[in-house]
């Protein structure tokens, strides 16, 4: 079974784990010329739509920018794509009709900020790094984070599109001559997490979503909670999480890989040690899929999901690709 969003690009997809020559930190620490300048630089981000996320933090890369400006780019890229049905504008919304987005984003020192339950509001990544870098908080959620958005002049958009009002519309009939409980599977749900390692060695990571299509209000799933949805630990590296947020919440994804990392794991094999705890913890795993991806101070990504169908899209100076993940079954 395939992801709605797959898009096979050829041969790219055999690679497990990507390997870089080894990052020097001092090596690259004075370069200016911009051709140069991305050396060492990386880019990971999850599923299909990680690919222009990507090439669009990359910009802000060449231009001088940090990781962190990398990853928010990238997120903001994604948030704007009104055909992705699973983050930002073209989001779908809870059961009851509103788009309600969820998004987080940590640095190099640990600083990290988070939005919950946010609707009508274009770029959540950025209101998260705006609470990170202007509050003494982590977290703003609904109505709390609304304001905190409007009063700095965030921009707004008008959710759900028209298209997707008229899914929710028909899935709600379909509820209501079924009787049936919310359907949820992996078809409905593909946050974009995204990681970068800068020419500095500094790495950030970002998530932004509209979480699980037609979730109960008020639910929060894994992608604005620090240590959940994403992790960053400058001594170690940093995860990010896709797939059902309440398994992932279940096991603290992205700090576990993180955690694995820093007892000497590859990235490969860190979030392949975190599915594998995800998997035990749970009895029933029929379409449950969870897929983490990480990076190393070195530079070494890697990622591993649940079910196969799970990539993610690398950039460096001489390579945009995307790369399907090992997995531990098969749908
Ligand atoms: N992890 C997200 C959530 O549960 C969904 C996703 O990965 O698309 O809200």
């Amino acid at each position: 079974m395939e992801r709605r969003s797959f898009v096979k690009l050829g041969a790219v997809g055999l690679a497990a784990s990507v390997v870089s020559p080894v990052f020097s930190r001092e090596e690259n620490f004075l370069e200016t010329e911009t051709s140069e300048y991305n050396r060492g630089a990386k880019m990971i981000s999850t599923w299909s739509h990680g690919q222009p996320a990507n090439q669009a933090g990359w910009k802000k890369l060449e231009a001088g920018g940090s990781s962190l400006d990398a990853v928010e780019e990238g997120a903001r890229q994604t948030e704007s794509d009104v055909t992705n049905r699973s983050v930002g504008i073209g989001g779908m919304p809870d059961r009851e009709g509103h788009v309600t987005l969820d998004a987080c984003i940590m640095d190099w020192e640990s600083n990290c900020g988070s939005v919950g339950c946010l609707e009508g509001i274009a770029h959540p990544i950025s209101v998260a790094k705006h609470i990170m870098q202007n509050t003494p908080h982590v977290m703003l959620v609904g109505a709390g984070a609304k304001q905190y958005a409007l009063k700095h002049k965030f921009e707004t958009i008008k959710t759900p599109l028209p298209e997707v009002k008229k899914e929710w519309e028909k899935w709600k009939k379909e509820q209501a001559e079924m009787v049936k409980k919310p359907e949820i599977n992996h078809e409905n749900h593909d946050t974009i997490g995204l990681l970068a390692i800068d020419n500095l060695g500094r790495i950030s990571g970002a998530c932004t979503t509209s979480g699980w299509a037609y979730k109960l209000p008020g639910r929060l799933g894994d992608s604005p909670i620090i240590g959940s949805g994403l992790f960053v630990d400058q001594e170690v590296g940093g995860a990010v999480a896709t797939g059902l947020g309440e398994s992932i919440i279940r096991i603290a994804g992205a700090h576990t890989v993180v955690e694995l990392m820093r007892q000497g794991k590859s990235p490969e094999q860190a979030c392949k040690e975190t599915v594998q705890r995800l998997i035990r913890k749970h009895k029933d795993m029929t379409g449950l899929q969870c897929a983490f991806i990480a990076i190393n101070t070195k530079g070494e990504v890697g990622g591993f999901s649940v079910y196969n169908g799970f990539n993610y899209a690398l950039k460096t100076n001489d390579r945009d690709e995307l790369i399907d993940t090992p997995f531990d079954r098969k749908w």
